[in-house]
């Protein structure tokens, strides 16, 4: 499969009709342990669920196929997977993540890592020498997010690969925001790509998941005996869901994309708009990292609304389209506030020191009418303006 494009490899990567009925769909694979005809003799190299799920063997050969990788490991969610990467680590092992990490992502290591004597610290990783210069001789991962959340900064992936390497590190990179269909880390030099597959790659808002992707055989062995040993894995029904998802990716991204920049272009226009932060845009500090390193600017907008949390607060209360939720990467549009919402477990000093302010507003445009959105989105700022 991996000579074929990414639309071919979303519909049948992993996949083949079900060889005992001819059904088309991966079955879900609704068991917890497989018949043995000799004791240690399996049918199919399947012993017990927690190790390994024929729905989960799919979904993992699917989704390394569209990230370019070798091996997936699947996790019951985006920080399970996340924690899988930390238990490669030991006490005084250092752990370098970029400074606007995702809130949960922080709060892990902050609270339950750090408990175990796992170090970290966080540095702008879009200020290379500064990256470089926050490695230490402990350092084990380097962990960025791109585009990152909330703000949107867009990190060079080849570039910090390369710090992490010539510091001895692996190079985490979170590709949430962005899904496989518009950026490869691996194929920029990062040793594990990791997704919350409840965004982008689930895109219904009806799953929570996380998988890992690497290309090399040793650290995926390592990965697929912590997934074993600590045992966050998904369950069948959820990877059949993901598999039926990752079908229609490219279709999904397209419309996010073409969405999202039709929005940003005419959130730059609105005078209640302080700042309007999208990759695509040329006013974006990285925006030509983003066009060396994507093939498309992705669905999350960033904006700052004047006003404070007075405007931004009535600006959420009036959509009707955008949904005031958590998450992102559904068919249908949501709308956050980072501070109140996503990020409250970030202090409120280093909220501020990113920029994440109370008049800070996150859209994730989903798959409607782009027409619709815009009208949404300006009787909202219509009704912020008097609040
Ligand atoms: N990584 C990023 C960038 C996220 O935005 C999220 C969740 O919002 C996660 C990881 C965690 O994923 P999950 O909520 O599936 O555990």
């Amino acid at each position: 499969m991996s000579n074929h494009g990414f639309a071919t490899r979303a519909i049948h990567a992993g996949q083949a009709p079900d060889p005992s009925t001819g059904a088309i769909m991966t079955p879900i694979y609704q068991t917890s342990t497989y018949v043995q005809t000799s004791p240690g003799e399996f049918i199919q190299n399947y012993d017990y669920s927690r190790s390994a799920n024929p729905t989960r063997t799919a979904l993992e050969a699917n989704i390394a196929s569209l990230e370019g990788g070798k091996h997936g490991i699947a996790f019951a969610s985006g920080v399970a997977s996340l924690a899988a990467c930390i238990h490669l680590l030991k006490t005084g092992d250092h752990v370098l993540l970029c400074d606007d990490v995702y809130g949960g992502t922080f709060r892990m290591f902050n609270n339950v890592f750090n408990q175990l004597g796992i170090e970290f610290s966080r540095v702008d990783m879009t200020n290379l020498d500064a990256t470089r210069a926050a490695m230490t001789n402990k350092t084990k991962l380097v962990w960025l997010e791109t585009p990152t959340n909330p703000t949107l900064k867009v990190i060079d992936i080849a570039a910090v690969a390369q710090i992490a390497h010539d510091g001895g590190a692996l190079c985490v990179a979170d590709n949430t925001f962005a899904s496989p269909y518009l950026q490869n880390p691996l194929a920029l030099g990062a040793d594990i790509v990791s997704h919350s597959c409840t965004k982008y790659l689930g895109g219904h808002s009806d799953l929570v998941g996380g998988i890992l992707v690497v290309k090399n055989r040793e650290l995926a062995d390592r990965l697929y005996y912590v997934q074993n040993a600590v045992g966050a894995v998904p369950a069948p029904m959820d990877c059949f869901l993901l598999l039926r998802s990752t079908k229609t990716l490219h279709v999904r991204m397209d419309r996010h994309c073409s969405n999202a920049e039709t929005i940003a272009d005419w959130l730059t226009q609105r005078s209640e708009i302080d700042r309007v932060i999208y990759p695509g845009l040329e006013s974006h500090p990285q925006h030509n990292i983003a066009a060396k390193q994507m093939r498309g600017f992705g669905g999350m907008i960033t904006m700052t609304l004047k006003g404070g949390l007075p405007a931004s607060r009535k600006f959420l209360e009036s959509l009707k389209i955008f949904s005031l939720a958590e998450s992102l990467g559904g068919v249908e549009s949501l709308v956050e506030h980072p501070a109140i919402m996503t990020h409250a477990s970030v202090d409120a000093d280093k909220r501020a020191a990113l920029g994440i302010d109370d008049g800070l507003v996150r859209l994730s445009c989903g798959i409607e009418d782009g027409s619709d959105l815009i009208a949404d989105l300006e009787q909202a700022l219509d009704a912020a303006a008097k609040a």
